[in-house]
């Protein structure tokens, strides 16, 4: 004998839930109830390698059978009954059960083991013939159905004729005569199907059900579901083998699904919903409607304390709200399943403190138990949950918010259409783009989470929800139709929920986010003590900034916003953008610098607007007082502050013709001409402009100096720091620095007293980053732009690539998540990586930060966490996230290398 024979079965009692890879959830969990002595009906647990064996050979591993046959004789010595005997027979489920949890995706078969002799076994043994007959047609209808490939509306037709015959309604009507005409009928279904009888072996039944379970690893709705989330398509599924008990006894019976607290709310207290005289299955058909789990207390008291206790024990093991089924076996509860049950937003926050506060977790183990998503789901405006209205469809929620609007159908409706619009398509292109960017929120009735409508309103901020492949959407017709009958005409309203998927018909009440408004501070603490989930993000908050190494800074250009990311948590400014500061009404002055034709015209110009820009980062310094506000110096192509190219050249052509050609139009289409990009976003901008267009920097410089000083005599603290944006080397930055510290110098002569300003600069350009080390011999600080070193290091440009190919790109598994999303650690962070370590290892005190986008999304922000920057800079909205997130990844970083957040492919 071959000693170290793979192994591929194992008892209920030999395993455990560390042990999930190998036994599948279900199996791994069954196993730790049956070791925590609760009452599971015993069984064994075929193995996810088993599985993968079949898979790949086409056939059952070798031993595999000898193996289920001495698990299945030891089952049947346990219960002192066997497997489909004549005389008072064994019946078993077979039922899948892979590492993640993917409800209702594959198979399970019960009541293995009846036969045309054992049914009457069974019958005898229960007292009970209807019992008998009803379980055995069970078994042939769901052994047809998912072993042998039966549609399963042949059955579902055989039991209405004999429903009809007898003229009963419900299948419960049906007498222990009539269901044996109905196995009668399924057994010529069978027949006529699969060209030979139902099989009568029960052993053969095992087998073939076992075979059924590994092969529904790979059917479609299993497909897509593994591809929607991450779920990888090689692990294979458990196959579990468990003693049937029944909860179709009789009224003394029953059947039924709880949680240890509200899964929805997250209220403590069990939830959950129990079916008398039923078998498992029948619960979530639908067929008859179940009563809150509450009545159990009435129906069966002694039962309903014992579930409470066990529910109770599993919290304790777990020490997380856990979801379980149970079956009653006339007055004998038994336990079915467990998990640690999916949660909402909102009660993740609830549930987290609950399990602190009973002292069954730590802060650091709470902190891991809430998400910077979660906590983004809670900061959308959502539909008032006080209305009664009820969704006409769902689809899978791909972009958070609540979005009311007029449905239209294409995108020239949407443009045209006054008032705001719910852009229905069956799927976008590119072609619609116009219409989403007009539109409220987006809803197709095709594609997942990475579809291109997904894909764009994301970018955009924009509720949407895809493939609700309910809806018939009919573009031509302009109007789609719902399940129910509802149809919806362009024109009529509609509401989308982008965090559920929910569709409604009609206008719902869109509430502002509480959790907003009280991290905005509009509400007082009645308010905030009255509400359980504010109650508890605060509290998150408050573990996340203690335990948390990372700084959060905000992207804000305005005083307002400044003064918005300081309500939100931010302890400065990491990102402060002057361009606006010369647009609008300013605009012109940009026009007269480019035009002027000499040295004094051009100071002249200028001298205007050195007090404009004062007087904004006067405004800035103030609302953020004593903390660092971090300015970029002027960013953009020059051709962004003039005037169109095409409008102009119409403007003067049409001059032209009249004869009334105006001097300064001509000069000015000239200057565009000469300024025109093919690609401006790789052209004359950042330092670049700075370089060549004299004046501008010393201008912006002097403006932040000035404010700087004006602060201080007003008693203030202005902690300016100066950066400077897209260097490619050392070369560029030491040119600019020099020409900002004489500036800086200059105005602090005059002042009387010394103006303190780093001066620093972006790294955005894969350069930049391989010259780090010699940057930092004279740069005092370093800012990753990530978006920039994402569009470069990928030779795209944002606007002009994700609409058009990204969708492809995530069908073919190029990218998990949208670069410009999430970091791609594996290229741009590399490039991070380099610059931090070859900065540092010059100046050890260099201060890093990243302003891009990327600063506010959780996996990103574990990144910088781990590659040691000292804080991430975001819009101000995120704030609260990337706090919430740099606490979570301090305790994650300690706990270890197990705790590593997700590569950049999943
Ligand atoms: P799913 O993963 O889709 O929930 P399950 O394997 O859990 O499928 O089984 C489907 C239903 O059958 C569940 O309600 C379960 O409780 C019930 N069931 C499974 N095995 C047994 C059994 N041995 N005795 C009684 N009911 C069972
Ligand atoms: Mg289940
Ligand atoms: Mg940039």
């Amino acid at each position: 004998m071959n000693e170290t024979r793979q192994r591929y079965v194992y008892g209920f009692a030999e395993g455990d839930m560390d042990h999930k890879d190998l036994l599948g959830g279900k199996g791994a969990n069954l196993a730790e109830m049956t070791n925590l002595g609760l009452p599971v009906p015993p069984g064994f647990t075929i193995s996810t390698e088993a599985c993968r064996r079949f898979l790949t050979d086409g056939k059952e591993p070798p031993g595999l059978a000898e193996e289920i046959g001495e698990h299945l004789k030891r089952l049947e010595s346990a219960r002192g009954m066997r497997l489909g005997a004549a005389d008072n027979p064994m019946l078993v489920s077979v039922r899948s059960g892979a590492k993640y949890s993917m409800p209702g995706m594959m198979e399970t078969v019960l009541d293995i083991g009846l036969n045309d002799a054992s049914v009457d076994g069974l019958a005898a043994a229960a007292g009970d013939e209807r019992f008998a007959w009803d379980s055995y047609r069970r078994l042939v209808q769901m052994f047809g159905a998912t072993v042998l490939g039966i549609d399963p509306g042949e059955f579902a037709t055989a039991l209405d004729e004999v429903k009809r015959s007898r003229g009963v309604a419900g299948d419960d009507g049906l007498d222990a005569a009539a269901l044996r005409e109905v196995v009668a009928a399924y057994k010529r279904i069978v027949r006529e199907a699969t060209g030979r009888d139902f099989p009568q072996d029960p052993r053969e039944q095992l087998d073939m059900a076992v075979r059924a379970v590994f092969s529904s690893w790979n059917i479609e709705r299993a497909r897509v579901y593994r591809a929607r989330e991450h779920i990888p398509h090689d692990l294979g599924t458990a196959v579990n083998v468990m003693s049937m008990v029944f909860g179709n006894l009789g009224p003394d019976s029953g059947t039924g699904v709880a949680f240890t607290r509200d899964p929805a709310t997250g209220a403590p207290g069990v939830y959950g919903d129990y079916l008398a005289n039923a078998q498992g299955e029948d619960v979530v058909a639908g067929t008859r409607t179940p009563v809150p789990l509450q009545e159990l207390e009435r129906i069966d008291p002694a039962s309903f304390e014992e579930l409470l206790g066990v529910m109770s024990v599993l919290e304790g093991h777990y020490r997380d709200l856990c979801d379980v089924e149970f079956t009653i076996e006339r007055g004998k509860l038994w336990m079915l399943q467990t998990r640690v049950g999916k949660r909402t937003a909102a009660a993740a926050f609830r549930l987290a403190v609950q399990f602190l506060d009973d002292g069954l977790i730590d802060v650091k183990t709470a902190l891991g138990r809430v998400t910077g998503e979660q906590l983004v789901q809670l900061m959308f405006p959502q539909f008032d949950p006080h209305s009664d209205g009820e969704p006409i469809a769902n689809g899978v929620p791909a972009s958070p918010g609540a979005a009311v609007g007029a449905a239209v159908f294409d995108s020239a409706a949407a443009t045209r259409h006054e008032g705001p619009v719910i852009l229905v398509r069956r799927e976008t292109s590119p072609d619609d783009l116009p219409g989403i960017i007009a539109a409220e929120g987006v809803l197709t009735s095709r594609g997942g989470k990475t579809s291109h409508a997904a894909v764009v309103a994301r970018g955009m901020g924009k509720t949407c929800v895809v493939g609700t492949d309910t809806l018939e959407v009919d573009a031509e017709e302009r109007r789609f139709t719902a399940p129910d009958g509802t149809v919806v005409r362009e024109g009529d309203l509609i509401s989308i929920d982008g965090t559920t998927g929910a569709v409604y018909a009609g206008a719902i009440e869109v509430v502002p986010s509480a959790v907003v408004e009280y991290f905005e501070g509009r509400l007082d603490a009645d308010e905030r003590h009255l509400d359980p989930v504010l109650q508890a993000v605060a509290r998150m908050m408050v573990y996340a900034d203690e335990h948390r190494r990372l700084g959060v800074h905000a992207n804000a250009d305005t005083p307002a916003d400044a003064a918005r990311a300081r309500q939100f948590g931010a302890e400065g400014i990491g990102l402060c953008r002057t361009e606006h500061m010369f647009l609008g009404e300013r605009r012109h002055h940009v026009e007269e610098l480019i035009l002027a034709e000499s040295a004094a015209e051009q100071d002249k110009v200028l001298a205007e607007l050195l007090p404009m820009q004062l007087g904004d980062f006067v405004g800035i310094f103030a609302a953020m007082d004593g903390l660092p506000v971090t300015i970029r110096l002027i960013d953009p192509p020059l051709h962004e502050f003039l005037p169109d190219f095409t409008d102009l050249s119409v403007k003067v052509a049409l001059a032209e013709e009249r004869g009334a050609v105006d001097g300064g139009d001509v000069r000015l289409l000239q200057a565009v001409r000469r300024l025109h990009e093919q690609n401006p976003m790789l052209g004359l901008r950042g330092v670049r402009l700075g370089l060549v267009v004299p004046g501008l920097v010393a201008m912006q410089v002097r403006a932040i100096a000035e404010a700087a000083a004006a602060r201080i005599r007003a008693g203030g603290d202005p902690r300016p720091e100066i950066m400077v944006p897209l260097i490619g080397g050392p070369e560029e930055f030491e040119l600019m620095r020099e020409e900002i510290q004489r500036v800086l110098d200059d105005v602090a002569e005059t002042a009387g007293f010394a103006i303190s300003a780093k001066i620093g600069t972006m790294i955005e350009l894969p350069r930049a980053a391989l010259t780090a080390g010699r940057i930092a011999e004279r740069a005092e600080f370093f800012s990753f732009g990530t978006n920039d070193l994402t569009q470069t290091t990928w030779g795209f440009s944002r606007d002009d690539v994700e609409g058009s190919f990204f969708p492809v790109y995530f069908e073919k598994g190029i990218f998990a998540a949208s670069p410009f999303e999430s970091l791609d650690e594996v290229g741009v962070g590399r490039l991070v990586s380099i610059a931090v370590d070859e900065g540092r290892a010059v100046r050890p005190d260099l201060a890093i930060g990243v302003c891009g986008e990327h600063g506010g999304d959780p996996s990103s922000v574990r990144f910088f966490d781990r590659v040691g920057l000292d804080y991430v800079s975001c819009s101000p909205f995120r704030v609260p996230v990337a706090r919430l997130e740099a606490g979570r990844a301090a305790v994650a970083a300690k706990a270890g290398p197990d705790a590593r957040p997700r590569a950049a492919k999943r």
